[in-house]
């Protein structure tokens, strides 16, 4: 069954469009693996937002599929995350009302608090109707656009893989693999538990190194990268450590054994 998934102006997670989507788990059932999604935002509630919508109105912006759910360690209510994959973003927005009836089919036992529920399943003629709407024949594919700015140094270092490709096609790509890491990761190093947040504030939260655990110059021209078994998140000083010879890169329990003296 497809799912309607709402994406909030402000939120309390790390979500980026088209890439990580946070939620709790009572929408468990909902969001599984290939589920098809698309994606809504209810009516504006702050003025500021509105450049970076497609409409002040409750609309559907965009569609995905969910690649994987994960358990969000970080939360103590049991919450989850999906990895979301083929993010589609509208062209423009389709309105959640149109000519006055809901594209949603509300339950009649839903009618008072259908609009409630962040995560809605949808019959596959609903979701037909929006994709319909959104006229996909002037879409153009993209990733997602994470709204931070991303260091291609702060991913990994540029004497793994080729440096001129390193910069150029996998610019892209890495930056949604590094989004997927720090969800899967978190922002604390995995081998001496520096975070930068803690320890410089406000300014550096958000910072941290991914490290490749096979180096990028081992891959074939397009591998896929699992965010959760090939990457890793490391803090400045480890991940020098790892990679001070250039032609050795050493494992984490290497350079977790060094830590321990
Ligand atoms: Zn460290
Ligand atoms: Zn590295």
């Amino acid at each position: 069954m497809p799912a309607i998934i709402t994406e909030n102006d402000v939120s309390q997670w790390d979500d980026e469009t088209g890439v990580v989507y946070h939620f709790p788990k009572r929408y468990r059932a909902l969001l599984q693996p290939d589920t098809e999604v698309i994606y809504y935002k209810g009516r504006i509630k702050d003025k500021a937002f509105a450049s970076a919508r497609l409409s002040p109105e409750p609309h559907y912006f965009g569609m995905a599929r969910i690649a994987e759910v994960c358990i969000d360690k970080k939360s103590d209510k049991g919450d989850l995350y999906a990895l979301i994959e083929g993010f589609i973003s509208f062209e423009k927005a389709v309105l959640a009302k149109v000519e006055g009836a809901y594209l949603e089919t509300i339950p009649s036992n839903r009618t008072s608090n259908y609009w409630r529920d962040g995560v809605r399943g949808i019959s596959r003629s609903d979701y037909y109707a929006i994709i319909r709407l959104a006229d996909l024949s002037a879409t153009k594919l993209t990733a997602g656009e994470p709204a931070f700015a991303f260091d291609p140094l702060a991913f990994e270092s540029a004497n793994e893989g080729d440096k001129t490709n390193y910069f150029g096609t996998r610019y892209e790509r890495n930056k949604i693999l590094r989004l997927k890491a720090i969800a899967i990761h978190g922002l604390s190093c995995k081998a001496c538990g520096f975070n930068f947040e803690k320890v410089y504030g406000e300014y550096a939260k958000g910072f941290i190194h991914v490290h490749h655990l096979i180096p990028i110059s081992a891959y074939g021209e397009e591998t896929a990268v699992n965010p959760q078994t090939d990457l890793v998140t490391l803090c400045a000083n480890c991940h020098a450590v790892v990679h001070k010879n250039r032609d050795v890169t050493l494992s984490m329990e290497q350079l977790k054994e060094m830590l321990k003296r």
